[in-house]
This record gives C-alpha cells, structure tokens and sequence, in this order.
C-alpha cells in the first residue's frame, strides 16, 4: 500500500504519517510557515518538498499511490481574515490541480480533508452531511470551494474521492496561534491569554488522533462522493475551555484579557457524526485525558513552540 499525505509536516498530516505503520509513504509538502519537519522525525516516509497546485510535479508523483490524503491547506481563520488570497490558492486551485492528477493517475481511493466551519454557524441542533454550505470566514468559504470541487470531480468524473469534515482539534504539534496551544504557550510563559469577544463561542473539540483514525475509516470503508462528519467529544464554550487550561495550568482569570471579537465570528459549530459511526467509527480519547497529554507536551517541548511564537 503507497499513501501520498499532502500537508503531512502540519498538525494533522503529521499525526497521520506517524500513526501510519502499514504503509509506505510519500510526504508532499511545501513547508509554509505551519510546517516543520520535527513534526516527522521517527515517521518512517519518503519526504518531497513542492506545492499540491504544482501540476508538473504531481504527474511525476502521483502515479502508482493507492491512496491520497488531502491535508494541505492554509487552515488559519484569523490569517484569513487579515488576507484571503494564499487561501483560495491552496485551498480551491491547488485542490482542483491535485485532484485532476488523481485522476489522470488513476488513484483508486482520495480522501479530501475538511472542517465543519463550511456549514457557517448553527445556534442548536447538529448539521449532517447534506446541510447547506454557508461558510462565513475566507477559510472557511475556501475550504467549501475545495470540497464542492471534490464532489464535483466524483460526479462529474467518477473520481473516487471521499469528503471528510471535523470539529477542532487538539493534541501535540499543533502551531501556537490556534487558541489551545496559544493559551498553553502562554501560561507557561507567564503572557495573559487573550479571549476573544464575550467567551460565549461553542467548539467541539476532538483529539487529532481521532480525528485521524476517522480519516483511515473513511479511507477504508468511506464511498466515493460522500461526505462523512468527525465530531468532537466535547463542546465547550471559549470561557468553559479558558477555565480548563487556566485549572490546568495553575492559573487563574488574572492572566485573562479580554479582546475584541474576531470579526465575522461563527457563534457554534456542531455535526452530526452517525454515517462515520455506522462504518464502526468510535472516538477513543476523552477530552480530559486529551488535554492534559497535550499541556505535558508543551510542558515538554518549549524548544518546538519557543521559535514559533511571535511575542
Ligand atoms: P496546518 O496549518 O498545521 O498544516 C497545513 C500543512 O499544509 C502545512 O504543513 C503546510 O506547509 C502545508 N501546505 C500548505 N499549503 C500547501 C500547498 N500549497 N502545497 C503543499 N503543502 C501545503 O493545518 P492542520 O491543522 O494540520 O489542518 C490540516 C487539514 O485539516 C486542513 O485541510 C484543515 O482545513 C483541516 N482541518 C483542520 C482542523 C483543525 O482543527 N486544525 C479541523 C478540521 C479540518
């Protein structure tokens, strides 16, 4: 079995190639700010440097892999907000371009990663897999045209991609500007961590070794053309999650500061995960024994998060 793991030097990708010992495997990545090979060092693989939206290069790679995981994205919705156009470049064009290699590769099984935050925001209830898209950040709409792509290139060409979409996760190698290693990393420095708004968002949060047992799931047993949700084990308001990392850090609402609202900024996120749980899907870590594996790891690991902290 050849797996070709696209974005695998990120948070997610990498916890995926780790994971992954039955396979051989190719890492594309073009090591943007949110890379870093550390993430791979023990990971059995073969690493290439260069761009999913890099045609020329993909029909010289693609070729001969069983299966392709799509994780490369610019996946930061604050950057987003500040500027859109590394978004819709990875996210939508180099998506198109890696799935035409797909097919003109003829790859037997795609898996295209993407996020819960497509639907937009929903104030009760859960989405499933056939909601509307009504993303409302330039990450989010990215990721939407990136995934309408992908059904399009099953329906269309018979391409045998699958969609998966997920809540927020968390757990080690996560870059510390996403909120939970941004408040570890800050705490640990002795910085008040800045909560956005009235602290009334709601997330999902899930482990990201769930979320990629989900992806092998989908990758094994997931039909082309359909979508399958990996919701979170906990959902929690941004106060609530302040509370834990501050109770798990020995800090208290001192080294809190309110900021204002992230601008546009999606009130609650929730998914309906049935489809994926009738496949035999079940997430295994609980978000308490989550959390506090993650804060010992960058406890652990200042040297990972010291050279990628801004402040
Ligand atoms: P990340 O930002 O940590 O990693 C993204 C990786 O993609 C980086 O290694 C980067 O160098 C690489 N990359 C970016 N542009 C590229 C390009 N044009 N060509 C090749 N490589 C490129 O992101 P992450 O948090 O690991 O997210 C991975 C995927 O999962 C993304 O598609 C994201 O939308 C999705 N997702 C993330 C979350 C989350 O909570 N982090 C939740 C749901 C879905």
């Amino acid at each position: 079995m050849r797996i070709l793991v696209t974005g695998g030097a990120g948070f997610i990708g990498s916890h995926f190639v780790r994971t992954t010992v039955d396979a051989d495997v190719t890492v594309l990545d073009s090591l943007t700010y949110a890379a870093d090979l550390a993430n791979l060092e023990g990971a059995d693989h073969e690493f290439v440097h260069g761009d999913i939206g890099d045609a020329a290069l993909l029909d010289k790679l693609v070729p001969g892999h069983d299966l392709v995981v799509n994780f490369a994205a610019e996946s930061h919705v604050d950057r987003s907000i500040a500027g859109s156009a590394e978004f819709v470049r990875t996210n939508v064009l180099g998506t198109q371009t890696l799935l035409q290699a797909c097919l003109d590769a003829g790859v037997p099984k795609v898996v295209h990663v993407s996020t819960d935050e497509v639907y937009g925001t929903i104030d009760a209830g859960s989405w499933q897999e056939d909601a509307p898209l009504r993303p409302r950040s330039p990450y989010a709409a990215a990721k939407a045209g990136g995934d309408m792509i992908a059904m399009a290139y099953a329906i269309t060409h018979g391409l045998p991609v699958s969609i998966t979409r997920c809540g927020n996760n968390f757990g080690p190698h996560q870059y510390p500007e996403k909120v939970i290693p941004l408040f570890i990393t800050n705490l640990l420095q002795g910085t008040k961590v800045p909560l956005y708004g009235d602290g009334g968002n709601v997330r999902d949060w899930i482990h990201v070794d769930d979320h990629c047992r989900g992806i092998r799931v989908v990758a094994e047993h997931g039909l082309p053309g359909e979508v399958y949700h990996i919701a979170g084990v906990a959902e929690l308001t941004n106060l609530d999650l302040t509370q834990r990392l501050l109770d798990a850090l020995d800090a208290d609402w001192s080294m809190v500061e309110r900021v204002a609202d992230r601008k546009g900024h999606d009130r609650r996120y929730s998914l309906d995960d049935s489809r994926l749980r009738g496949l035999g899907y079940a997430p295994r870590t609980s978000f308490e024994d989550g959390l506090a594996e993650t804060v010992r790891w960058y406890t652990d690991n200042p040297s990972w998060w010291k050279s990628k902290r801004t402040l």
